[in-house]
């Protein structure tokens, strides 16, 4: 399928592993040029190579996205921006008693803030161009509540909320804004929460990953690849009628029935 977008250009954040990888990787293999960042220069280094062996431009920088600098940083390199996918990593999980002021401002910064700083940087060049995708990625959690993620519920139900009304409001001018909410996807993310499972429980890492598996109508860990061929086709030309919505990739992990 010819999503319709060779030749543009994407930033996509947060992006040397996982779930942001998945979507560079995607689109890269649909023609697009790329900024992609992460902190650390080694892996973010051999991510760019493996794309560019789809043949599109790819430039990496090394930078913590949730800071001004680092937004400039990949905004500089970008030039005029096509297609954003704004993604971080995800707050530490915890207990509500445990999380103070300091814990929900840097949740905030990191995965509400900083995406609505992204998208106000590239919304009045889109706007222009008459032509702009974007995709945040978010969580499972913003639908369905993860109470050991209790920071995480709370920063994206708050991007949400800004998504759901900016996007309608720029829909007019082409520029289609949505959010991809992955559930349980096999990343460092997944080991991380699977770990902490394994020590709450006393069990083994295979117990984990096994035990939160079962509870999935898949029986499996989403991967990468699906995750970030869904979200190219959101950045694609035949997403131009999708608006404001929260796209669930989860298996069937949500019991509902819309
Ligand atoms: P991951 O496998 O741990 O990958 C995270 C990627 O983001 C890495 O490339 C990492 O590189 C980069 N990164 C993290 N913080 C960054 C920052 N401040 N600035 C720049 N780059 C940064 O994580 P993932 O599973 O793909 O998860 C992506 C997002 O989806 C997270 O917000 C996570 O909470 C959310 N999510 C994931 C799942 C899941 O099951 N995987 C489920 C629900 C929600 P560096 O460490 O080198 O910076």
């Amino acid at each position: 399928m010819d999503l319709g977008i060779k030749g543009k250009t994407a930033v996509v954040c947060a992006a040397s592993k996982g779930l942001g990888y998945g979507c560079a990787e995607a689109l890269a293999q649909a023609g697009v040029n790329l900024v992609i960042c992460a902190r650390t220069q080694e892996t973010l280094d051999d991510a760019a190579e493996k794309l560019r062996a789809f043949g599109t431009d790819v430039k990496a920088v090394a930078c913590d996205i949730t800071t001004e600098a680092g937004q400039k940083a990949v905004l500089d390199a970008a030039g005029h921006v096509d297609i954003l996918v704004n993604n971080a990593g995800g707050p530490p999980p915890g207990h509500w008693s445990d999380w103070d002021r300091d814990d929900f401002i840097k949740a905030v910064d990191a995965n509400m803030m900083t995406p609505i700083s992204m998208i106000k940087a590239v919304l009045p060049a889109m706007i222009d161009a008459k032509w702009g995708r974007i995709v945040n990625i978010t969580s499972q959690s913003v639908k369905s509540p993860i109470a050991v993620l209790g920071l995480s519920n709370t920063a994206r139900a708050g991007l949400t909320g800004y998504v759901a009304g900016t996007s309608r409001d720029v829909a007019k001018h082409g520029v289609v804004i949505n959010n991809l909410l992955p559930g349980i996807h096999a990343t460092d993310r997944a080991v991380s929460l699977d770990t902490g499972v394994s020590q709450a429980q006393g069990i083994t890492m295979d117990e984990a990953k096994a035990q939160r598996a079962a509870t999935i109508p898949v029986q499996r860990y989403g991967t990468s690849e699906e995750f970030g061929n869904t979200c190219a086709f959101m950045c694609s030309q035949y997403a131009g009628n999708m608006i404001g919505q929260n796209i669930l990739l989860d298996g069937g992990a949500m019991n509902s029935t819309m």
